[in-house]
């Protein structure tokens, strides 16, 4: 761990701190609920409580997309739990990158989150990425790659914001319950096929009583059980 910053501000006992990018990564991979190090950054932040360090945030090139060289994006927040990290660090790292000179800060959260430190530290949400392909090359995406992600972002704004801002909190929580059901429906496993009590292929029931796969099998089906009990009369 460095020196503390000439800048730092005490807030609830926070103290900001620059940190290089190995202490960040050994931070994050205690902490992290579901990123590992990452291996580089433009910078790096710690916020420290007590002499101890309580949060990082690495702050390195946009991970896709244009502008690599006047935009910058946080690709790791992590925090031991200690309240008012994030949003300290958030807005720690948005100073920092307007005083080096970027024209924009962003960065990307999952759907699921709430974006609250964020809102918090004065970011603004920008829209919902759509979800990439559950699958890479041959392997499936780990869990937390797969879904769609919330970007925020604070500085120049393009024509991919969608300025909710206005729409308020309640619109958010509606687009991102709406996302969420559809990729919970699209990761759905099917239920196991079954076998058509009449023509015996193996069909997927769209009814849990469904016992035929489809309306002609249905019917010919409801035929011989006719046929059948006048047989046995
Ligand atoms: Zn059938």
């Amino acid at each position: 761990m460095g020196e503390r910053s000439t800048y730092a501000r005490p807030r609830q006992n926070l103290i900001l701190q620059h940190v290089e990018l190995e202490t960040a990564n050994e931070f994050i991979l205690k902490h992290h609920r579901h990123h590992g190090a990452i291996p580089w950054h433009r910078f790096s932040i710690g916020a420290e409580m007590h002499g101890n360090l309580v949060g990082v945030a690495v702050v390195g090139r946009p991970l896709s997309g244009q502008h690599q060289d006047r935009w910058v994006e946080v690709t790791r927040m992590a925090s031991d739990g200690t309240p008012n990290v994030c949003s300290f660090l958030y807005g720690a790292a948005a100073r920092a990158a307007f005083a080096l000179g970027f024209a924009r800060i962003q960065t990307y959260i999952l759907a699921s989150e709430t974006g609250a430190s964020l809102k918090a530290s004065g970011w603004k949400f920008s829209h919902i990425t759509k979800p990439p392909s559950a699958w890479h090359g041959r392997r499936p995406n780990p869990a937390h790659l797969r879904g769609s992600k919330q970007l925020w972002f604070q500085g120049e704004e393009t024509a991919e914001d969608w300025n909710v801002s206005d729409w308020g909190d309640a619109t958010r929580a509606r687009l991102n319950r709406k996302r969420r059901t559809h990729e919970r429906r699209r990761n759905q496993t099917r239920p196991p096929p079954r076998q058509c009590m009449n023509c015996g292929d193996r069909f997927f029931a769209a009814r849990i009583d469904a016992k035929t796969c489809s309306p002609r099998c249905r019917k010919a089906l409801q035929r011989k059980r006719e046929l059948s009990r006048r047989w046995l009369r």
